[in-house]
């Protein structure tokens, strides 16, 4: 007997996850993705392929549903906007157009007291060259990127000429912060004060994408109390409903920042599948659709290593694995470069 249908915007693997979540909680899922060849098409209950702007298509998927979520940022506003009017979304559109603005999303952060990378609006060329104070940096475009897409790092000014960078784009510039470590911490806020709150993850980068997440992360307890309160001021302060990730740097002098906030799971909760009671996905699932909040309890503690590009060959073609080992393969059809094929966990 299936009671809820939920409907989720954006087909990639974390569309997959949620739906395999769902599925465990009798929730029926209906993904629509604008990627013909989208990996969750494979978990969830039914596929809607259409462009994100398709009025027509839209609606369909809205007559089906009863809640919709996403698992993707770069859903248009006006998409969402327009579906919040025949079905809830959550967490909210306006939720969505703060976070996918690299400049809002970062004001927004500073106005609640919580310490972000310097940052600068940048609307041409000509704005960069009396910035010297913000370089080394990153120019970055305020809205639209993922896995490190839409980065120049600058560290001179006479490079900003070689880079070839589209000035009718929007940017922000921000400065290099001399990275000690990453963490990340995940939050589901089912209402106001009533949430589940991971501890924070460790990550490792390679080339601005995601390699290797840990947990316990290794940290002092002033960085363990103060990443997890950010996390909760955040997701209060946007009246959040669903699973958020707030990524965060730690220099070497232990400050922390606020990197950037994802209003969605997350890949570094990978791990949470196999490592706690609740995972991210489910958790999500049980946020949006008012399902009952279960109290989180970690079972194990575990490292979670992306498989990027031909990283999955070895493990489709031989996946043996010891018992503590999960393999995740994300069923994508084409292997590329820098692309997240798939994962694995390993519980300790
Ligand atoms: P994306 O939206 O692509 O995830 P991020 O802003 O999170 O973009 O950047 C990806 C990664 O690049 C970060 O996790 C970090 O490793 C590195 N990076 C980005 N900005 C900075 C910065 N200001 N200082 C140091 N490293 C950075
Ligand atoms: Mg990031």
């Amino acid at each position: 007997m299936s009671l809820i249908t939920l409907g989720i915007l954006g087909g990639g693997q974390l569309g997959s996850m949620l739906s395999v979540a769902a599925k465990k909680l009798n929730v029926k899922t209906i993904i629509f993705c604008n990627d013909r060849d989208a990996p969750a098409q494979n978990f969830c209950d039914e596929f809607i392929h259409a462009d994100y702007i398709n009025k027509n298509k839209i609606y369909d998927f809205a007559k089906k549903v009863d809640i919709i979520t996403y698992e993707f940022e770069n859903i248009p506003f006006a998409t969402l906007n327009e579906l919040n009017k025949l079905k809830t979304v959550l967490p909210k559109p306006s939720v969505n157009r703060l976070i996918q603005h690299r400049l809002a999303e970062k004001d927004f952060i500073n106005k609640l007291n919580i310490r972000t990378t310097r940052y600068v609006q940048v609307e041409n060329k000509e704005d960069i060259l009396p910035l010297k104070d913000f370089l080394p940096g990153i120019l970055k475009t305020t809205t639209m990127g993922y896995d490190g897409k839409g980065q120049y790092p600058i560290k001179d000014l006479d490079e900003v000429d070689l880079l070839n960078i589209d000035f009718n784009k929007e940017y922000i510039l921000e400065k290099l912060v001399k990275l000690k470590k990453e963490i990340s911490v995940i939050i589901t806020r089912f209402g106001k004060n009533r949430f589940e709150i991971y501890e924070p993850i460790e990550n490792t980068h390679k080339d601005q994408i995601l390699k290797h997440s840990k947990i316990p992360a290794e940290i002092n307890s002033k960085l363990f109390n103060q990443s997890k309160e950010w996390a909760i001021s955040i997701a209060e302060e946007l009246k959040y409903i669903g699973t958020l990730c707030v990524e965060f740097f730690i220099d070497r002098n232990d400050n922390l920042y606020v990197n950037e906030i994802a209003p969605r799971v997350h890949n570094s909760g990978h791990l949470t599948i196999n490592t706690h009671n609740v995972s991210q996905f489910e958790n999500h699932v049980r946020a949006v659709c008012s399902l009952e909040q279960i109290k989180l309890r970690k079972i194990y503690n575990a490292e979670m290593i992306n498989l990027i590009g031909e990283d999955i060959l070895k493990y489709r073609e031989n996946p043996k694995l010891d018992d503590n080992q999960f393999f995740f393969d994300y069923l994508k059809k084409e292997i590329k470069e820098k692309r997240k094929m798939g994962h694995l966990t390993i519980l300790k």
